[in-house]
């Protein structure tokens, strides 16, 4: 064990009232900033007058949007076949992929009368809730129809919480041209299969739009005349 009553620069006091270790004659110990010398000033200003010659980073967001990279991660889409069923069978491996718990869906049955999709089944209700997704794609990797993809779209903020909960209305992909929406019928003829071989490019001349029975939607036998206040409106049977 060194014997530190002997060290001679223990102790020992320097100009300004501290000795090596930076304590006082008091034995309070200084603080740096107590102490600011002339170079270190000007170094910090140097890093001022350095930044000001940069080019400046300002987006002009929103009135400019930067375009994304192609396959950027953002809001998600429901997508439709080329005649407008949805490609979704409500299987829930979406729901099961994800590590945020953002997803909720739940599959029903389609019929003759009120089909969806060309199978089965269809997601009769689908949710994202954007508070918890964190866009890293598991969900869409998962999807064994692609029916879930990702868009560019990034301006997903908002400010209450339900609005920021996404219905499948809202990520259903809308119609394109020559497209019927849903509920219809399959192509005459046509399996499950054809269209997921990508067989089926257009949708079947005559298809008209079914009855959704299932979402409070009456058959026209049963609606009220039009023009009468219990007239339900955009309805077509
Ligand atoms: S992108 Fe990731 S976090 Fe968001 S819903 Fe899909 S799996 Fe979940
Ligand atoms: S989006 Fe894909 S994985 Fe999710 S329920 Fe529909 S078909 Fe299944």
């Amino acid at each position: 064990m060194p014997d530190v009553g002997k060290d001679p620069d223990i102790g020992k006091a320097s100009d300004t009232g501290t000795d090596e270790r930076g304590t006082d004659r008091l034995g309070e110990q200084e603080s740096p900033s107590e102490s600011p010398s002339l170079l270190a000033s000007v170094a910090g200003f140097g890093v001022t007058f350095k930044a000001m010659f940069k080019k400046r980073l300002t987006e002009q967001y929103p009135e400019y949007k930067k375009p994304t990279a192609p396959r950027f991660h953002g809001r998600h889409q429901l997508n439709r076949h080329p005649d407008g069923l949805e490609k979704c069978i409500g299987c829930e491996l979406c729901a099961w992929a994800c590590p945020a718990d953002a997803i909720y869906v739940e599959g029903a049955d389609n019929t003759d009368e009120e089909r969806y999709s060309p199978g089965e089944r269809y997601g009769r209700v689908y949710q994202i809730n954007y508070l918890r997704c964190i866009l890293c794609g598991l969900c869409i990797e998962a999807c064994p129809t692609r029916a879930l993809t990702m868009t560019n779209e990034y301006e997903l903020a908002d400010r209450t919480r339900e609005s920021l909960i996404y219905t499948k209305e809202e990520l259903l992909a809308g119609l394109e041209e020559g497209m019927v929406d849903t509920p219809h019928a399959i192509y005459p003829g046509a399996t499950e299969d054809d269209y997921y071989l990508g067989k089926i490019t257009e949708v079947a001349p005559g298809t008209v739009r079914q009855v959704a029975v299932s979402k409070g939607e009456l058959p026209a036998s049963q609606r009220p005349a039009a023009g009468t206040a219990d007239s339900p409106e955009g309805v077509e049977a």
